[in-house]
């Protein structure tokens, strides 16, 4: 594992701030409490710049932009998928770039986050795991990205047909959340808290590729959906594809999720991406149905999105449906994800990845222009 540097002198951000937090800014700054409830409505609807807040005095727009890192994100490039997917990338006002996904559907809106700048774990086959590590985001980069895209969405309404608020939030863009234990635990509290975006914890999903001991105080501290990248169901296989089973191996896994909290009616999820001839053969459908508790679990087939250089290719869709009947002949829940966002490469890793094979290339007009609408 890479070593993390650390982001704890870092000045506080307005979209990490909690309603009690910014009352307490509003007493220092000799401002009245109601003044609070005003900044935090127009945060929670993604309205960071205190020089759109219209109803807040100047002096008081002036103070918060003095205080505060009030947009810790820019925008920095927009692409839209032919299936409305929108792929954004930040620039972090400290350096770096992140990316983030908005998926929109007809009954829900997700945006996929980013928790670190690169990754410190090594999956082979993931673009953000061959990227160098930079740094953990912080909680308020991680809620601002939520934010950026509540705006966006707003300035630019999805087509008819599409749900047209955010309703759920994925950790599954660049990094590791669980390695990144602090951030993504604020970042959540910040998610569910009633005065702030108000989400449901069962509309949250935390990604992780297994980072045992962290799974443990996720469930204890924040019950929301979890999904494993397990990728491959015997340890001679799982140690090359997720390097993290060589510390935390299935059967440690294994205990981790049998004692996970699981509400009623809901399952973990267990991210399988399908690589030809890897990790796709009979073999590997006994290997799960071996380590799959179907009461409590269910698989996720995702497609290999592939990128310059991936030394291995994705298993064709035919065969994918195939190995996902294969395994409910066995009693295992089996989905295909299906893939959005194709034409843009809305997947890990990869709008960075593109962006840097254009290094120091200015956002079109256009771009920015949305940028700042
Ligand atoms: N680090 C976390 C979350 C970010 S990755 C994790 O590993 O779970 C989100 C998901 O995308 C993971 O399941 C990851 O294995 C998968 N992924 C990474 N690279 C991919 C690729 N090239 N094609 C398809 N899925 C990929
Ligand atoms: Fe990191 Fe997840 Fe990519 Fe593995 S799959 S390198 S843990 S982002």
């Amino acid at each position: 594992m890479k070593p993390a540097k650390p982001t704890a002198s870092l000045p506080p951000t307005l979209p990490e701030l909690s309603l009690p937090e910014l009352e307490a800014l509003m007493a220092e700054l000799g401002q009245p409490r109601f003044r609070a409830r005003q900044v935090n409505d127009w945060r929670n609807k993604g309205v960071c710049d205190p020089d759109r807040m219209r109803n807040l005095p100047a002096a008081l727009r002036r103070a918060l932009a003095e205080r505060l890192v009030c947009e810790p994100l820019t925008l920095a490039r927009r692409q839209v998928s032919r299936d409305g997917t929108r792929k954004y990338l930040f620039r972090l006002a400290r350096g770096g770039m992140v990316e983030s996904v908005l998926i929109p559907e007809a009954s829900r809106a997700t945006v996929c986050v980013s928790s670190q700048v690169g990754c410190v774990l090594d999956c082979p086959f993931c673009h953000t795991g061959t990227q160098n590590f930079e740094t953990n985001l912080t909680a308020g980069e991680i809620l601002a990205q939520v934010l950026a895209v509540k705006r966006d969405m707003a300035a630019e309404p999805l087509p008819t047909g599409m749900h047209g608020q955010l309703t759920h939030v994925v950790y599954m863009g660049m990094g590791e959340p669980l390695a990144n234990e602090r951030a993504v635990h604020a970042s959540l509290e910040r998610l569910l808290d009633a005065n702030g975006l108000n989400i449901s914890r069962r509309r949250i999903t935390v990604s992780t590729s297994g980072l045992v001991p962290q799974i443990a105080r996720l469930g204890a501290r924040f019950p929301v959906n979890l999904a494993i990248s397990l990728h491959a169901a015997t340890d001679a296989l799982r140690d090359r594809l997720v390097p993290v089973n060589r510390t935390w191996p299935l059967a440690r896994l294994r205990q981790c999720l049998d004692d996970w909290p699981l509400g009623p009616q809901r399952h973990v999820t267990l991210e399988y991406v399908m690589l030809a001839g890897v990790n796709d053969r009979e073999e590997d459908v006994a290997a799960l149905a071996r380590f799959v508790r179907p009461d409590r679990e269910r698989v996720n087939l995702i497609q290999f999105n592939p990128w310059p250089g991936a030394p291995w290719r994705g298993s064709p869709r035919e065969h994918m449906n195939a190995f996902a009947q294969a395994l409910i002949d066995k009693g295992i829940r089996a989905t295909v994800r299906r893939s959005r966002g194709d034409d843009i490469m809305a997947a890990c890793g990869q709008l960075k990845a593109g962006a840097s094979a254009n290094a120091g290339e200015p956002a079109t007009a256009e771009e920015e222009h949305r940028a700042h609408a």
